[in-house]
């Protein structure tokens, strides 16, 4: 038997998969559905997501963030931090280098 959080995690790799599967398609809003359906469940679940899953949505519009599809990643050389733009809702996340 699979515990709870083991449970959550499988669920919402699954919904991150299917996300981007939508947003090759060009469906936005469902895109948006599952990633909110998956933060939904981690905070049901209690199951904090991974770093790299935590980068991979947006905060602000839950888009899924993909390079040159739904964001634009820069490296910023003034603050040294990598900057991450939505192309959903324009919002820009800072994330500092060699984290
Ligand atoms: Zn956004």
């Amino acid at each position: 038997m699979k515990s709870k959080l083991e449970t959550a995690e499988d669920r919402v790799k699954e919904l991150f998969k299917l996300a981007e599967q939508e947003l090759r398609r060009g469906n936005l809003e469902r895109t948006k559905r599952y990633i909110n359906l998956a933060r939904k469940i981690g905070m049901k679940c209690q199951y904090t997501f991974p770093k790299e899953l935590k980068r991979k949505f947006c905060k602000k519009c839950n888009m899924l963030l993909i390079p040159k599809i739904s964001c634009e990643i820069k490296l910023n050389k003034k603050t040294k931090t990598m900057d991450i733009k939505c192309f959903n809702c324009n919002n820009i996340r800072r994330y500092p280098y060699g984290e």
